[in-house]
């Protein structure tokens, strides 16, 4: 059984079409990544995928079962933005543990998940500190907390360190891969970095004009691009 099986796809704006039929298989514990140009409809298909976009046509379906009109808070899948959006009043505790209020998680219960997060994101000395007094990378690392904190059956991530410096990004690159390993969790990741694609992909899929170019692990598509597009986006010689 597949987390997250994508079939026939389509999203429309009014008169214009974002996605055409797209067919994408996301395995139980898959590291996926979605790459392509900006505009080519990445950021829809993931909002589609979470249920914060009402699909045009096709299916999805989350470990088997049709989600396609499911609402987003009851697909079990949680998402990571670029930008943050932390509440800037509340605590990193409060900001992690605040969903699990709001979703009636008995005290006890939400105090062992909130501390197995932070733990997890070496968030332990920053408890007690509101955003404003964190850096980038540490707000990355919250926003990171108060999505797995749901324990979601997939975790979607929109372009997450493109605001960090290249340092930053370069060692949330290894926590991601540390955390994907540790929560064996089925993740859909965009970006618009090669450098993550290859590192992070079980497997990449390729987009251009809301269409799917190719599929495959980052090796596949480096030997053996489909096109002169792929080529150029993975970084193989034409
Ligand atoms: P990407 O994330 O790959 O940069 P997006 O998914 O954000 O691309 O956008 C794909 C296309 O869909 C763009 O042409 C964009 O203008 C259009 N689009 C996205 N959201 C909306 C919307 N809510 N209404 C109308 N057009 C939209
Ligand atoms: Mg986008």
């Amino acid at each position: 059984m597949s987390a997250v099986e994508i079939q026939n796809l389509r999203k429309s704006f009014g008169s214009v079409d974002v996605l055409h039929n797209i067919d994408v298989t996301v395995k139980d514990g898959e590291f996926c990544v979605l790459v392509g140009p900006s505009g080519c409809g990445k950021s829809t298909l993931l909002r589609t995928i979470a249920g914060l976009e009402q699909a045009s046509g096709g299916t999805i379906a989350i470990g088997g079962a049709d989600v396609t009109h499911v609402a987003a808070a009851r697909r079990g899948i949680a998402m990571v933005f670029q930008s943050y959006a932390l509440y800037p009043h509340m605590t990193v505790r409060d900001n992690i543990g605040f969903s699990l209020k709001i979703a009636g998680v008995a005290k006890q219960e939400a105090t062992r998940r909130v501390d197995a997060v932070a733990q997890m994101l070496r968030l332990e000395p920053l408890m007690d500190r509101r955003p404003r007094q964190l850096s980038g990378g540490q707000r990355q690392r919250v926003a990171i907390g108060r999505a797995i904190v749901r324990e979601p059956k997939v975790l979607l991530f929109d372009e997450p360190l493109s605001n960090l410096d290249a340092e930053l990004r370069a060692e949330m690159r290894v926590e991601l891969a540390r955390l994907h390993q540790r929560l064996k969790a089925t993740i859909i990741y965009v970006t618009h970095d090669q450098v993550e694609a290859m590192t992070l992909a079980d497997k990449i899929v390729v987009l251009r004009g809301g269409r799917v170019e190719q599929i495959g692990a980052p090796m596949e598509l480096y030997h053996s691009p489909a096109n002169r597009f792929v080529a150029g986006f993975i970084g193989s010689p034409p």
